[in-house]
């Protein structure tokens, strides 16, 4: 019997994941193609002269221990007893989380606290009012419950909504929280509300702090692996050991076009960027992390008009990192992996602190190395603003909410653009269902990852639905619920 192929679309973690899991468990060839020079999708990691900038910050936790045991396989825990000098580099760090808010220059514990401190940074006229506004929310719900926006007020009430979710997340989308479906707060959001903050902080006081997370929700983590070097260089040791094992990964290779014949041999048409020059490889499955938009154009008439409507119809959120380098002594004492910026005089919507990530993302100990992260659409003007612009906004807003005195401080910058880092629950998506009827049909088409299947899924998400893609593949499964099963449950959620 011949050796099967499998194209793999994308060497993100859910690419990576299904070459992995199809090197360990089939004996088919897997052929990943990735449009960029670089491993690892959203979950890389840019080494800007030494110094790191993970896109968004990657807390690695998950509650599958398949997930979790995977992780530490790669990359054991750094106290480890197997761990010698020769592996230094390849350990697994624990670390705390802290995350703050800052609204109206004051800073705020993220999740929310309900402690006294807040209470009093609040002032008592808006306490009172978020009070009142919670107990109103909480007699007289909005209902039906549609909007974004109708989700957040039925959880936290109005006032608390308008203070410190409204803002920020109309930042993040661009768009309305009453443009927004209330999916999108189910997927993010979904379990947290104020009396599960209430019950959180009376169980941080009995319970003590371990990896065991199962039962608390995503928004309340306080602890994560990371790797000492970011999310990317985990995915480098999986590529590694992938083309070790006789994998192949083509960077740089886009895929424009997916047919397939009578015979249920696939044709997927190729774009090598270098030369421009257009190969078509043939394949007995393919596993797509491509966006869901493209990849139905990518099948052309394959696909039916119907299809063709609701996919063009798919709205993603784009993203840019400006790395700024500034000396510890010239910066306010930033102890946070990162802040939510709840400001709405400054564009900057939250900023990471590598070195607290980290503290080997930053190549100068002396150095203060955070991300200022920017929300947009690729194409639009801020987007297109040149690396130098973007460079003096950045020092500019530091120096504004006051981190720095001035933007003379900043030592060096540079700007990481991340195309599709959010897909939309709006647009398209509230028919999505058409999509996922033709794809579901096709036996040897798999959607896996996170803009592969339209879906909030973090990094573990796009692994469970690598994994279960190839083990459906393998056994002749036609039923694809148990891909499209991974993130759907109440207790499986992500971060706000
Ligand atoms: C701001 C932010 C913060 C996040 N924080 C966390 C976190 O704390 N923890 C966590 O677990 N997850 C987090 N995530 C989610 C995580 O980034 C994703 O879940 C993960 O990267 C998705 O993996 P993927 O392989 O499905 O997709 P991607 O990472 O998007 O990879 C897809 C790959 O496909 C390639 N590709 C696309 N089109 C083509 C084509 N036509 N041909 C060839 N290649 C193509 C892309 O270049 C990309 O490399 C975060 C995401 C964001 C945006």
């Amino acid at each position: 019997m011949s050796v099967k192929t499998a194209i793999i679309i994308g060497a993100g973690p859910a690419g990576l994941t299904a070459a992995d899991e199809l090197l360990t468990k089939t004996d088919a060839k897997p052929l990943i193609f990735e449009m960029t020079n670089d491993i690892g999708g959203i979950s890389k990691t840019v080494n800007y002269k030494g110094n790191r900038i993970d896109i968004g910050g990657h807390r690695f936790f998950s509650k599958s221990d398949k997930v979790t045991r995977k992780w530490l396989e790669v990359l054991p825990l750094e106290q480890g007893p197997d761990i010698d000098a020769a592996q230094a580099d390849n350990i697994m760090l624990v670390r705390n989380r802290l995350s703050r808010i800052l609204f109206k220059r004051r800073f705020f514990d993220y999740p929310l606290t309900l402690s006294a401190e807040t209470l009093r940074k609040l002032g008592v006229l808006r306490t009172i009012k978020i009070g009142l506004s919670y107990i109103k929310a909480q007699i007289a719900p909005v209902c039906p419950e549609v909007t974004l926006e109708d989700f957040f007020i039925n959880r936290f009430g109005r006032e608390l909504y308008a203070t410190f979710f409204r803002d920020y997340t109309e930042k993040v989308w661009g768009v309305a929280c009453s443009d927004i479906s209330k999916e999108w707060g189910a997927q993010r959001v979904k379990g947290l509300s104020v009396a599960k903050v209430i019950l959180n902080a009376i169980n941080r006081i009995v319970r003590k702090d371990s990896m065991e997370q199962k039962n608390v929700e995503t928004s309340l983590i306080e602890q994560f692996f990371y790797p000492k070097y970011g999310p990317g260089y985990y995915w480098e040791q999986v590529a590694e050991s992938i083309t070790e094992r006789g994998g192949v990964i083509m960077l740089e290779h886009q895929v424009t076009g997916l047919s397939l014949d009578k015979d249920n041999v696939w044709t997927v048409e190729v774009l090598e960027k270098a030369t421009g020059k257009i190969s078509s490889f043939q394949a007995d499955a393919v596993f797509s992390s491509m966006p869901v938009r493209d990849l139905i154009k990518a099948m052309a008439e394959m696909a039916p008009p119907m299809v063709h409507e609701v996919a063009d119809k798919l709205v993603y959120r784009d993203f840019l990192t400006v790395g700024v380098l500034v000396p510890i002594n010239k910066c306010v004492n930033l102890p946070d992996n990162w802040i939510y910026i709840q400001e709405n005089d400054v564009k900057v919507g939250r900023i990471q602190i590598f070195n607290n990530w980290s503290p080997y993302m930053v190549s100068n100990p002396e150095h203060l190395w955070l991300g200022l992260e920017y929300f947009c659409n690729e194409g639009d003007a801020f987007w297109e603003r040149s690396d130098d612009q973007l460079a003096q906004l950045a020092a500019d807003e530091l120096v504004k909410i006051g981190f720095i005195v001035s933007s003379d401080a900043v030592d060096d910058s540079t700007v990481v653009r991340m195309s599709k880092a959010y897909p939309a629950y709006f647009g398209g998506y509230e028919n999505f269902s058409v999509i996922r009827d033709f794809t579901d049909k096709i036996n040897s088409l798999y959607l896996i990852g996170r803009n592969g299947m339209h879906r909030y899924n973090n990094m573990d998400h796009s692994m469970l639905t690598a994994a279960a893609a190839v083990e459906i593949w393998a056994a002749g499964v036609p039923n694809k619920d148990v891909i499209w099963s991974v993130n759907s449950e109440e207790t499986y959620h992500e971060e706000k």
